[in-house]
């Protein structure tokens, strides 16, 4: 079989990927969704000249020359404005937030002022300029500006912006509905009796977790055996609920290794044979990968991905192959994981045999900052205890490895 190239097979199946339809959803369920258009502010931020500070509002020609004492006419607090007019020789108490009354135009802040006992008048004790400590209407946001641009991802800053606008509704695409199917005769449910022969099914766990992490809507699909036609209606049945599927097992070349038909059947079935393929991703582990673009519950490139069974291989398939499409169609412009450069922390050898390794390693900053990393344990690709120590992949292109001291590529993911 030929391997494809990493790269390749990302951009084979993000080709064939596309955006779920935008929609416009409540701001308070926005999170972490991606902005489909721009968002056009359709306010003035502030709104109006307000105080930066709790203080006075004066004219400003009246205190140029310190002390200067005033008149206090009134106390004007942020949302209740009133209809104060400040004239020649008068000082408005101010709070911050609160609209600059009329005839006033700036601003000295309290520690620079003296009441008088009564309140009636205040001594200001500095030398005020003109518009100090004014913020002006429009000065964060324009009404009209685009504020955010199309692909932003909605975060905690990204919302407060939106809802600073008044935006209530932001366009965004939805977030995939994900659909997670166990393929083998030997899996058992964790909490049930085990035959001999049988071992549990981790994959469905594990994968479930990667869509929440992820902010994908997970669906567990459950277990099904070896046989095609069970495999093949259940595939089918959850497209129908589902933007996307992935499967776990089944993929290699074992005789009972019914998803990779499944696949290529449906796909000549739903007419789209060319968006289907079972390939060899030239990386170790996770070689074995079989997709299809089928006619899916909102959409006609609907995913299914067939990631391969053994544990740490469907983890390090999913963060390779799965996530990359799955966030391309939750609109993410960035969907491939960024490499971050590193340093090994010990020798990484490895011998030549054209694949990428993606080995798992704890990885903590040094003394110099730089983030060192070692291996996190055994790297055979069904031993899952060194997984579940590691923070991220060290990246060993085909050759002969990364001595320790090197620089070392590093997938370091994201924690819970
Ligand atoms: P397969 O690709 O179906 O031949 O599976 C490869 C290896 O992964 C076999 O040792 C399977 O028993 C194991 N395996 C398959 N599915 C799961 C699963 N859901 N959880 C844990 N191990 C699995
Ligand atoms: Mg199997």
């Amino acid at each position: 079989m030929v391997l494809v190239p990493l790269a390749q097979a990302q951009r084979i199946l993000l080709d064939s990927a596309t955006p779920l339809e935008p929609a416009r959803i409540a701001l308070r369920e926005a999170f972490g969704h991606v902005l489909a258009a721009p968002a056009i502010s359709a306010e003035d931020v502030p709104p109006f000249d307000n105080s930066a500070m709790d203080g006075y509002a004066l004219r400003a020609a009246d205190a140029s020359t310190p002390p200067s004492t005033l008149q206090v006419i009134a106390t004007i607090a942020a949302g209740r404005p009133g209809n104060v007019v400040v004239g020649p020789g008068q000082a408005a108490r101010i709070m911050t937030g609160a609209p600059i009354p009329a005839g006033a135009d700036s601003i000295v802040m309290v520690e620079q002022t003296e009441a008088a006992d009564d309140g009636a008048t205040v001594r200001v004790l500095t030398s005020v300029g003109d518009a100090d400590h004014v913020r002006r209407a429009g000065s964060d946001v324009q009404v009209g500006i685009a504020i955010l641009d199309v692909g932003v991802v909605l975060g905690p800053s990204q919302l407060g912006l939106l809802a600073s606008v008044g935006e209530d509704r932001p366009l965004v695409h939805p977030r995939p509905v994900v659909g997670v199917l166990a393929t083998g005769d030997e899996l058992a449910e964790p909490g049930t009796p085990m035959r001999h022969g049988q071992i549990r099914d981790s994959n469905r766990a594990a994968l479930l977790a990667c869509l929440e992490r992820d902010r994908f809507v997970a669906v567990d699909l459950g277990i099904v055996v070896d046989d095609y036609a069970a495999v093949r209606e259940r595939i089918e049945a959850a497209l129908s609920e589902c933007d996307a599927l992935l499967t776990s097992g089944g993929v290699s070349v074992g005789d009972f290794d019914h998803v990779k038909r499944v696949v290529s059947e449906l796909a000549t079935a739903h007419g789209r044979g060319a968006m289907a393929a079972s390939i060899g991703v030239a990386i170790r582990p996770a070689k074995p990968f079989a997709y299809a673009f089928l006619n899916g519950r909102s959409h006609d490139t609907a995913p299914v991905l067939g990631l391969p069974g053994n544990p740490v291989s469907s983890l390090v398939s999913y963060e390779l192959l799965a996530r990359p499409v799955l966030r391309r169609m939750a609109g993410h412009t960035d969907p491939v994981r960024w490499e971050t450069v590193g340093r090994a922390g010990e020798d990484f050898s490895r011998t030549p045999d054209g694949k990428t390794h993606f080995v798992r390693v704890a990885a903590e900053p040094s003394g110099d900052g730089v983030l060192e990393a070692r291996s996190s344990g055994g790297q055979g690709s069904h031993q899952l205890s060194a997984m579940a120590s590691a923070n991220a992949f060290a990246v060993l292109p085909d050759g002969e490895g990364v001595r320790k001291g090197e620089t070392l590529g590093l997938l370091v993911l994201d924690p819970p």
